[in-house]
């Protein structure tokens, strides 16, 4: 491709808009337009990089045994409604009218519909085991879209959905897109750890993230390095560890703390330690009011508590006029005496004595209370987030934490949606079964914006050579140099025949703007034709090199064929 024809209009500038390296380098690469909050166009350079993390996918997927298809993306309402999702994806789902005033919307996933596919088209028991997948366009009305194409509201997925008439079926069809997504993010070049993920109240038996640790994830992991553990914090099991209390069964008491609303205020008031204290937060559970103790250095983790609790919403926190009400106090000073609603306490609470609590009065706490006999609690269970100084709970050597994006997830679903829409089967005893399902997604898009984050520098992009949008650029330094243009163009094609996507450098801009947009877009290896040339010499540079190399024209050539065919 001639840059003096592609279309790359590549930023100086650092647009304000985005937060994120990845971001900021897929605006300044020309790579990315944006149309709306969380809306992107693809431009050359974006889409050449997003259709080879397809074709990755794609090779892989194919390999793993699973089938392609392509599914609608503007969804009749029905489906949804008979799983129940029409309303559990609320606001997140862009839901639209047809003329005729018939319910649709646009995909965000297509659990209901790969079901439905089955239940219309396979005919015999003989046709399980079976994985179908798509590689689409999702739509969901995110919350907080940001950070570019790592958060959008239209996205590229894989979805992947498996059929088995066992669990030993289910089994092997999820280790096989377990293989299968190892191979696809080691292809892509990622670093990439693989975590033990929620599975949600009722749904599925096991699921895992295929998270890319970085600053800019938005999800908590927490392993181990002595024995391999993780888990999204969501999902991690928390050893209880005790701390010192005041010893003896001592005799409860009510204290005056005026002004004291948070924890560090009341240690400072009390001369307590945070651990000392235990904090009682009240949620809504759907339709019901329930409080959350943890310990008082601890946070509640929302969703173990959902979980446990078994709701169909998210939890939220109580509003202040409920707080009022059931507390009859002033919001932060809620505590589980005398308090009407269920108590839901950490596992952790358990090994404290004569601890401090909110009173359920303002500007009152009780000191000294003791559970069991001040209070009865309505579950105990483990309710906290992991963190920095927890142990592993598998192999008791201390964690550690880092935040991930997540790229991939997979998901033993079991019979939540076969049941739901009615795909039955029969068994080769002639038993009629519920069909056993897994789900299987990777972010297609979300995986340009992880691999910008993992692989750049201070002057743009550096690609892994297997989805580089090309995999090499030849440049002439000074483009009204005839001698330097034909050297150039020589090599160009010498690349060309070779099969390596080249670019060549033909504008006519300084050689110092050619540099920088090399550098920026992050193409694998260059070739410099300068003031050398005239004796076949040649610079040679590999884009994660500070230095180039000089090489005879030949040499340089065959280097370039070898780098980009070894790293593919
Ligand atoms: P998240 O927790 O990040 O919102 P999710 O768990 O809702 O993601 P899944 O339903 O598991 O996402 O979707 C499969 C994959 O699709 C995810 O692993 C992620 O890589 C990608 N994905 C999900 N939401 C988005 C989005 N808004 N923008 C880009 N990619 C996304
Ligand atoms: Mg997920």
């Amino acid at each position: 491709m001639r840059m003096s024809k592609l279309l790359m209009p590549t930023l100086r500038e650092v647009p304000a808009e985005a937060e994120i390296t990845s971001h900021k380098l897929m605006l300044r690469a020309g790579m990315i337009r944006k149309l709306a909050a969380g809306i992107y166009s693809y431009l050359p350079l974006g889409l050449r990089v997003e259709k080879k993390i397809e074709q990755i996918v794609r090779e892989e997927m194919n390999r793993a045994g699973a089938q392609e298809l392509l599914m609608a993306a503007l969804l009749p309402a029905e489906a949804y409604q008979a799983s129940g999702r029409w309303e559990v994806f609320g606001p997140s789902m862009f839901k639209l009218k047809d003329r005729n005033d018939r319910d649709f919307c646009l995909g965000p996933t297509h659990e209901e519909l790969f079901t439905q596919t089955v239940i219309d088209n396979v005919r015999s028991y003989k046709e399980y085991p079976m994985t179908l997948y798509q590689i689409q366009t999702k739509y969901r009305d995110e919350g907080r879209p940001r950070f570019g194409v790592m958060r959008s509201r239209e996205f590229v997925m894989k979805d992947a959905y498996s059929f088995d008439l066992t669990e030993e079926g289910l089994d092997a069809s999820y280790k096989a897109m377990y293989d299968a997504y190892c191979a696809i993010f080691t292809r892509l070049g990622l670093d990439f750890t693989i975590v033990d993920a929620d599975s949600g109240a009722m749904g599925g038996s096991g699921s895992q993230e295929f998270m890319v640790k970085s600053p800019v994830g938005e999800d908590g992991i927490a392993y181990c390095d002595a024995c391999g553990w993780a888990a999204n914090f969501e999902k991690a099991e928390c050893i209880p560890t005790e701390v010192p209390s005041p010893e003896g069964d001592l005799p409860i008491e009510k204290i005056h703390t005026p002004n004291a609303h948070t924890i560090e205020e009341l240690v400072e008031f009390m001369g307590a330690k945070p651990y000392n204290f235990v904090k009682t937060i009240l949620y809504k559970a759907d339709d019901k009011y329930i409080a959350a103790m943890v310990r008082g250095d601890r946070e509640v983790n929302e969703v173990k508590l959902k979980n446990l609790v078994g709701c169909t919403d998210d939890l939220e926190l109580a509003e202040p006029f409920a707080v009022r009400e059931l507390t009859h106090a002033e919001v932060g000073f809620a505590g589980p005496v005398g308090l009407d609603i269920p108590v839901y306490v950490d596992k952790e609470v358990e090994l404290m004595k004569n601890f401090i609590v909110g009173a359920n009065e303002t500007d009152m706490h009780y000191k000294n209370v003791n559970m069991g006999r001040d209070f009865t609690p309505a579950v105990i269970a483990d309710i906290r987030i992991i963190t920095d100084g927890d142990v592993c709970p598998k192999c008791g050597k201390p964690i550690k934490t880092a935040q991930g994006v997540e790229v991939g997830h997979i998901f033993k679903l079991g019979t939540k949606y076969s049941k739901a829409l009615g795909l039955t089967a029969q068994t080769e005893s002639g038993e009629v079964a519920d069909v056993i399902m897994g789900c299987y997604g990777i972010g297609v898009t979300r995986c340009l914006a992880a691999s910008i984050e993992q692989n750049n520098d201070e002057n743009g992009i550096i690609w892994p050579v297997s989805i580089a949008p090309y995999h090499a650029v030849v440049v002439p330094v000074n483009s009204k140099n005839e001698e330097q243009v034909r050297l150039a163009e020589k090599i160009y094609n010498e690349l060309l025949d070779a099969g390596i996507e080249t670019l060549i450098d033909d504008r006519d801009e300084r050689p110092g703007v050619k540099f920088k947009d090399c550098d920026l877009i992050g193409i694998p290896v260059r070739i410099v034709v300068g003031k050398k040339c005239g004796e076949g010499i040649v610079e040679y540079k590999e884009r994660v090199w500070d230095k180039a190399e000089e090489k005879t024209v030949d040499g340089a050539v065959k280097d370039v064929i070898e780098f980009i065919k070894s790293n593919i």
